[in-house]
């Protein structure tokens, strides 16, 4: 018979075949943001719960982009974890890139494609499989576990998961485990932070070849972006614990987001993404204007990097910034029980060890981390992650479905 554990995995192992055909059902229904309506999808979601006798509530301030929301308590007191996913996706793109239909989810080679495969509705389907095994041994389990099944994701809006935190607390909980991609091997606990500001130039502009009459704004621009580039510099200390910690993990930094990650995982860092100016030739344009993104470590404050950015701005009469967004870094503490346990399991489940680190881009555990939960994220990897020919490993989405439902486990036990 076993232990309630052993019961657990033996249910898990059971159970692929219908976890892999739900998450390609759940692919096979777009949900593109933009627009970002998950309706149908979140009713493949509610149709699952309601299917097992486990009750939710959808919560949804804008009509298109509901959230559900669904918890049981254990048979006894104890801590309150919470299971968040969302169910938009990126827009597929260029559909000629992509070499299977990215609505259809192909299952080849071991793997399943279409655009959500990785971000995230194989982490979404794993979280929700994982609630439902443990609802049904709920009486040996103490605390509450939540589900979210959120919205609203992909373009950082306000009708997802920052809607829940705000209106709903109680699905703030103890701790937060998100299943955005992360791959087996790393397993992450913080993020950095992003800054994203518009810079306008404008000058009197004049005909191309009176140049004395007027500067040249895409000159200044040019001038003052090689000047940016000394943002680059402002880098987390070098002895404080997390920057050890990510120097430790440099490899698995490079493994999940690719060679040179770790080179600027402590740094600032800045992305040209768009610039505009001018009309024609043989003009001197009357304005030029760039948006610059810019990520933060979480050793840095923001308002250090503005108050840089500033002092580099005064040098550029005429110039104007415009701070578009921005998010502040959030870490968690790398040492929490949730840690341990997706470490543990991970290597029970198929001989990984996932080491600690944080996240180059944003997801919405920040919005936890904010409110002072701690909140970590475990998933498969990012292949084609906002590109064409987005997939998942299948062995790797059972890997952490599985590795979820025990981590959970152990958490609540
Ligand atoms: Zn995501």
């Amino acid at each position: 018979m076993g232990t309630i554990k052993d019961q657990l995995r033996l249910r898990l192992s059971e159970r692929e075949g219908e976890m892999l055909s739900f998450l390609r059902r759940l692919i096979q229904i777009p949900t593109p943001n933009p627009p970002g309506e998950t309706k149908a999808a979140m009713d493949l979601v509610a149709q699952f719960l309601s299917q097992r006798g486990i009750p939710y509530e959808i919560v949804a301030p804008h009509q298109g982009m509901p959230n559900l929301i669904a918890e049981f308590s254990g048979g006894s007191d104890g801590p309150r974890l919470v299971l968040n996913g969302h169910l938009d996706v990126f827009p597929a793109g260029d559909l000629s890139k992509w070499s299977y239909d990215p609505w259809a989810a192909t299952e080849a080679d071991g793997c399943i494609y279409g655009r959500g495969a990785c971000d995230m509705k194989s982490g979404t389907t794993a979280l929700l499989f994982a609630f439902a095994a443990l609802h049904e041994i709920r009486q040996h389990l103490r605390g509450s576990l939540v589900l979210t099944v959120v919205s609203d994701e992909e373009t950082f809006g306000p009708w997802g998961a920052r809607y829940l935190i705000e209106h709903r607390k109680e699905v703030l909980g103890d701790c937060l485990l998100s299943g955005e991609p992360t791959s087996p091997y790393a397993l992450r606990f913080g993020e950095k932070g992003r800054l994203w500001i518009k810079i306008r130039v404008r000058t009197p502009g004049a005909h191309g070849a009176y140049v004395h009459m007027s500067q040249n704004p895409i000159g200044i621009a040019a001038d003052l972006i090689a000047r940016l580039q000394s943002l680059k510099e402002i880098r987390s200390p070098a002895d404080t614990a997390l920057t050890i910690t990510l120097q430790k993990n440099a490899l698995t930094i490079d493994k999940a987001y690719g060679l040179g990650a770790s080179g600027i995982i402590s740094s600032t860092t800045l992305n040209l993404g768009v610039i505009k100016g001018g009309v024609k030739i043989n003009m001197v344009p009357s304005d030029c204007e760039f948006e610059v993104d810019i990520r933060t470590p979480p050793d840095v404050c923001l308002e250090d990097v503005m108050e840089r950015l500033r002092e580099i701005i005064a040098g550029f009469p005429g110039v104007e910034l415009e701070v578009m967004d921005q998010d502040a870094a959030s870490t968690s503490p790398p040492e929490h029980p949730m840690v341990h346990a997706l470490i543990r399991n991970a290597k029970q489940v198929s001989d990984v060890e996932p080491k600690p680190i944080i996240a180059l881009g944003g997801c919405d555990a920040r919005l936890w981390r904010y409110a002072g939960i701690p909140a970590f994220v475990y998933g498969p990897s990012p292949t084609g992650m906002g590109t064409a020919d987005e997939l998942v490993r299948v062995d790797e989405f059972l890997h952490v479905a599985k590795t979820h439902t025990l981590a959970a486990y152990d958490y609540l036990k």
